[in-house]
């Protein structure tokens, strides 16, 4: 025998039960941000490794270490996308949206790679709900971002949320900010940890999210972003959180909030799910005013958010399996399996759930098939045409196939 094979490490399939979660969930997705005036959009699931590199940062994590990039027969880096926003810019760029009605807003679902250390809500491939509001830097776009995404994760029934918030500023206070953040590190320098030590120059915002012991103590006393915003900037974050309160939304301001991504400027936020484990972010964004630059672009502010499917449904009570219920046409005789097919067909036609026999099973079987999808009515065709409810019990005859489609009507009616 062949030796068998499995999906690689870090990817997983998605079988019916769990595909019937990610339709609804979709369905949700797509109801909620259209509503808010948020438009289908994809982009390729490869771009140009620089649409990465630039886009996301050459310092996080993320470009660094995580991305599945390769060449191909020209010898072009390629990436497999790891986040979505960096390919929307690119997209906008592009495609000249900035001369459409501002903002353009967008909203997409799909794969997304990122070359992690695999455990329960982390993966290799993961898919992602996003949303991207280009063309201004109205604070309540920033405010609808974060509400779209509660309201979303609510609706699916989504457990013990928790919505922490903060402002990074602009890049010119943010790079202020890091030069005091960086002396202040280095007068501490030997109290931190190896791998903070080894970041202080490109990364040393990435202190805050340490869990070594030393490093935290040193972070308690350290100067905090959001004391140092530039007026506009403090007016903006004071704008999102003035419509996120009359919203009724219940947040947490966090000063230490630093994203895996390079781009962001003014609101971040992310929403947690206390019924996960150590990987409990269901999602978060923020504001990147200058990433569409960044890829070339005109001057383009843009607010946004992505979220991790599976992990949502990780955090949402499954429900109970719904039996596929409708109609199951059984075939009594050989001679009969063309008389049911066509009656399968027209009954899918007038929009009915119906499965019929397509596995040579005795009649006897056949019926308990029809009992194990949990079919409301049963029809036999042989040399007549029957009809079962199989609620009651109660078997009809049909005198032909049109009286068989009103009695199956009438049955699930009932
Ligand atoms: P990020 O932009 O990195 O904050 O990602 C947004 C969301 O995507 C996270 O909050 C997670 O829900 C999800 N996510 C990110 N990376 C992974 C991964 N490796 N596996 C599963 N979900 C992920």
């Amino acid at each position: 025998m062949a030796a068998k094979l499995q999906a690689p490490r870090g990817t997983f399939d998605v079988l019916p039960a769990d595909g019937r979660r990610r339709a609804a969930l979709a369905r949700a997705s797509d109801e909620l941000l259209g509503r808010a005036g948020y438009e289908p959009f994809e982009s390729p699931v490869f771009e140009d490794t620089e649409v990465f590199a630039r886009g996301v940062g050459e310092a996080t994590d993320i470009v660094r270490k995580e991305m599945f990039s390769f060449e191909d027969k020209a010898g072009r880096s390629l990436t497999l996308r790891p986040e979505g926003t960096a390919g929307a810019c690119r997209a906008y760029v592009e495609h000249g949206m900035h001369k459409l009605p501002q903002p353009v807003k967008l909203r997409y679902w799909g794969p997304f790679f990122r070359h992690e250390a695999p455990q329960a809500g982390r993966y290799r491939q993961f898919t992602q709900i996003g949303a991207e509001a280009l063309g201004s830097d109205d604070p309540s776009l920033d405010a609808e971002i974060v509400l779209l995404l509660v309201e979303l994760l609510e609706a699916v029934g989504a457990r013990d949320l928790r919505v922490r918030l903060s402002s990074l500023g602009t890049p010119e206070t943010r790079e202020a900010y890091l030069l005091e953040l960086g002396a202040y590190l280095r007068e501490h320098e030997s109290e931190l940890s190896e791998d903070v030590r080894g970041r202080l120059d490109s990364n040393p915002l990435r202190a805050f999210d340490a869990d070594h012991a030393g490093t935290r103590a040193v972070m308690e006393g350290a100067p905090r972003l959001l004391d140092r915003l530039g007026a506009d900037d403090a007016e903006h974050f004071a704008g999102v959180r003035a419509l996120l309160d009359d919203s009724g939304l219940s947040y947490e301001v966090d000063t230490t909030l630093v994203r895996g991504l390079d781009y962001y400027t003014r609101t971040v936020f992310e929403v947690e799910s206390g019924a996960l484990g150590a990987q409990n972010a269901l999602g978060g964004g923020g504001r990147y005013d200058r990433l569409v630059e960044r890829l070339g672009g005109p001057d383009t502010p843009g607010v946004g958010f992505a979220a991790g499917v599976e992990r949502i449904l990780l955090a949402t009570e499954a429900e109970a399996e719904p039996g596929a219920g409708g109609v199951f046409v059984a075939v009594s005789e050989p001679g009969a399996a063309r008389s049911a097919f066509a009656l399968a067909r027209q009954l899918r036609e007038r929009g009915v759930r119906v499965q019929l026999e397509q596995a040579g099973r005795s009649l006897k079987g056949q019926l308990k098939q029809a009992d194990r999808i949990g079919a409301r009515a049963t029809v036999i065709v042989g040399g007549q045409i029957e009809v079962k409810d199989m609620g009651t019990g109660q078997q009809m005859q049909a005198a032909g196939p049109e009286e068989a489609l009103a009695l199956v009507e009438s049955t699930l009616e009932s």
